[in-house]
């Protein structure tokens, strides 16, 4: 794969990636010499001809070029690949994977420096997604040092993420190597049992992203009585339960996701007659159970995404804030709000003022007991805030 080809910088566009920003927007290249094809790694250089680093070419994408080093040295090979893949391995060993804890995000793209490549282990499995056309090039070389350094029993990929369309890739899915998949694969997060669904589930199949959120409702929730808003397969209505809840409501508009939710809370030997499936929207549901005089002590709400990009984010914060003042109107004297917004559009301090104006609307006097967001195994770089999708708000309200 020899980098012949270069990407010239304007004026003054070279100061994001000399801050080490990975991405390289197309209106800052002045040219390209040379005719890269997507995913060539190509040779980055400022208007003064000195090497900035080099990256993966995107031809179709408004990200042109996403950075795979920034050390002029460096070349982007088999050996590079093994490196960051070898660190990304030995830092999840070193902060998640445990006796109890055997799922996590072993590869977080630009959070490893392995810009748009995800791999997630759960158990024995492994779950690769290219969403850029430099991981994509770069895959199979990947799965072989990722195979070697886990002794994962089978590689399946999900490469059926949205954003690929953006980078001119197709959707793919199917087991790459190792024994086929036989069902929902079983696994451990801080001691409690999930079953996760890595060929059609969300994501890759969970959401390890909501690792230490989990335990954090978990312990907040012995005795209490628990609303799980948005519950995909029930992640923090099984959390809560294993916490000693009195009672858990899972609500979410997909069955199947329910469906699991109710295997999840059976698997952890958990009284089941404790939980309660509920299939709606979530927005009427609130308002339904305000109606009906329902009274709960913690309430999460983790939405989708609301604002997929910058142009959604006043929609979005109405959103946010709607769901919030409808919680806080059905939450008991005492009780814990956890909320959380996944767009990368709307930062922690929006967030935080979105919740915020729901507080002031509700007339209820609300302290905020903390903030949640990435476990280790989504590392954040500092000169990429972007990275930070996930906030979450812990609010108790008197
Ligand atoms: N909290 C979950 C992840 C939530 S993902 C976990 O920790 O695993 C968001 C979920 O919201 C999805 O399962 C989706 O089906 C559901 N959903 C989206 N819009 C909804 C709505 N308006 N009402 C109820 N559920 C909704």
């Amino acid at each position: 794969m020899a980098d012949t080809a270069t990407v010239v910088l304007k004026k003054g566009k070279d100061r994001a990636v000399r801050r080490r920003h990975p991405w390289i927007f197309s209106g800052a290249i002045a040219r390209t010499e040379g005719t890269p094809e997507s995913g060539d790694t190509v040779v980055v250089k400022d208007p003064d001809g000195q090497i900035l680093g080099r990256g993966a070419y995107s031809p179709s994408s408004q990200i042109r070029v996403r950075m795979w080093t920034f050390d002029e040295k460096t070349p982007v090979d088999d050996a590079l690949m093994h490196a960051r893949l070898e660190e990304a391995v030995g830092l999840r060993r070193r902060l998640v994977l445990s006796h109890d804890t055997n799922c996590a995000r072993l590869v977080f793209a630009e959070g490893d420096f392995l810009p748009g490549l995800v791999c997630d282990l759960y158990a024995d499995t492994l779950v690769v997604q290219c969403q850029s056309a430099g991981a994509e090039r770069w895959r199979d070389v990947v799965v072989s040092h990722l195979q070697k350094l886990t002794n994962a029993a089978r590689v399946y990929e999900r490469s059926d993420a949205e954003v690929r369309k953006l980078e001119g890739l197709p959707q793919r899915a199917g087991l790459l190597a190792g024994a086929a998949i036989d069902g929902l694969v079983a696994v451990k997060e801080n001691g409690v049992s999930f079953l996760v669904d890595v060929e059609k589930g969300h994501k890759t199949g969970f959401y390890l992203d909501q690792r230490d959120s989990r335990a954090r409702v978990r312990s907040l929730s012995s005795g209490q009585r628990v609303l799980n808003c948005f519950s995909y397969t029930g992640g923090f209505a099984v959390a809560a339960l294993v916490g000693g809840a009195r009672e858990a409501f899972s609500v979410d508009t997909s069955m199947s996701a329910l469906e699991l939710a109710e295997r999840n809370v059976a698997q952890n030997g958990v009284d089941e007659s404790k939980h309660t499936a509920l299939k709606g929207d979530v927005f009427d549901v609130l308002r339904g159970m305000k109606d009906d005089g329902e009274i709960f002590d913690v309430i999460i709400l983790d939405p989708p995404k609301f604002a997929p990009s910058a142009a959604h984010v006043d929609k979005a914060a109405r959103g946010y804030k709607d769901l919030a003042l409808r919680a806080l109107s059905i939450l008991s004297p005492g009780g814990v709000l956890v909320n959380f917004s996944c767009s990368g559009a709307i930062d922690r301090e929006m967030f935080l003022r979105i919740t915020q104006m729901a507080a002031a609307e509700s007339g209820r006097s609300v302290r905020l007991l903390g903030h949640l967001g990435h476990p280790p195994d989504h590392p954040v770089p500092t000169s990429f805030p972007e990275g930070e999708y996930l906030k979450g708000l812990v609010s108790l309200a008197s």
